[in-house]
């Protein structure tokens, strides 16, 4: 296949990491996908499958961290309700400017609210095994990348949190 972008060149395939920034998030990292790579511009065309079990993937993990939920990850999960900000407000018991505090990093939600967004997240998607135990009371400064792998044989996604190298 020709790269679309330059026309210059035949595509490469290749089965490597993606980073996925497609999704608003900036640390995930797709696993074991195959990438589409043009040798003269440099564009990159990943063969993403089964995306909608890939974001439920992404939100699962998401609602299962240990770390503190940064903000483009609370944006990342009212977006997965469906919810505009101000739902998003309506159903937190809160008001539109709070809400774009939250999600623009200007004030840290608290641990209790960030509670409640991850119970209401789980009951809406229905996650069995969401053990809420130690998500979001641990304080740590850890800095955490998502490695989403697909299993090319069964089609399925997996998640893993590792530190930030
Ligand atoms: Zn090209």
């Amino acid at each position: 296949m020709k790269c679309p972008v330059c026309e210059r060149a035949e595509l490469a395939e290749q089965v490597q990491n993606y980073h996925y920034r497609e999704c608003g998030l900036d640390n995930v990292i797709l696993t074991g996908i195959t990438v589409r790579t043009c040798p003269e511009c440099g564009a990159l065309a990943p063969k993403i499958p089964k995306i909608e079990a890939l974001h439920d993937c992404i939100t699962h993990a998401l609602i299962k961290k240990e770390e503190r939920l940064i903000p483009a990850e609370i944006v990342f999960l009212r977006k997965s309700l469906g919810w505009s900000g101000a739902l998003f407000a309506d159903n937190m018991h809160s008001d539109r400017s709070q809400i774009s505090k939250w999600e623009s990093g200007k004030v840290v939600m608290s641990r209790s609210n960030e509670l409640l967004l991850r119970e209401m997240v789980a009951r809406g998607k229905k996650i069995d095994d969401y053990e809420r135990i130690d998500a979001a009371r641990k304080e740590t400064h850890k800095v955490v990348s998502l490695f989403v792998r697909i299993d090319q044989a069964k089609q399925r996604w997996t998640d893993e949190w590792r530190e930030a190298a």
